[in-house]
């Protein structure tokens, strides 16, 4: 699947061109079209394998796709990364998606308790969410049980 059947908005496809990208990597081709369609995913990718944008891109889309009425009210995209490091990356990365976006803002926020606890929780009722890693070690299959609701598995 190419980006340009994805359907994506006409300024996330200037920007992915901008990018510099001209055709997805494995994982964004299996995985994009599953995010785009608002159901939960398990990835499982290498590191460098382009998970990034896997995500990023079809999180851009959805937030486009808010109403305007929604848009105003608090964050409409929430990514949880392990160090600060990475969530600095993914946070270029998804300035770079929707640099043509004027309105479009985003935030790091750093600190130290549980993720159930700072984040989780707060999440509205309804929500998508995309658990994307390396590897798939108990733990990690711990937490696709406890925040996945019926998974599409990808795996490159
Ligand atoms: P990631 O796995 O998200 O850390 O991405 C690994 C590297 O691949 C990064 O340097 C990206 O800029 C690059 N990359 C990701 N997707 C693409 C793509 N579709 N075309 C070219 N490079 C890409």
């Amino acid at each position: 699947e190419s980006f340009t059947d994805m359907c994506l908005h006409q300024s996330i496809m200037k920007d992915i061109a901008i990018h510099g990208y001209t055709t997805p990597t494995p994982i964004q081709a299996q995985a994009m079209p599953v995010a785009l369609s608002g159901r939960d995913m398990l990835g499982c990718a290498e590191t460098g394998s382009g998970k990034t944008a896997a995500f990023s891109i079809p999180m851009i889309q959805h937030c486009l796709a808010q109403p305007p009425v929604c848009r105003g009210d608090g964050p409409l995209a929430l990514v949880l990364a392990p160090t600060r490091e990475l969530a600095q990356q993914i946070e270029k990365e998804i300035k770079a998606f929707s640099r043509s976006l004027e309105s479009f803002k985003t935030a790091i926020v750093v600190g130290g308790t549980n993720i159930y606890e700072q984040v989780m929780r707060s999440l509205p009722e309804k929500h998508q969410t995309l658990l994307f890693s390396a590897t798939m070690p108990v733990e990690i299959e711990a937490l696709a049980q406890d925040y996945l609701t019926k998974p599409v598995q990808v795996r490159v």
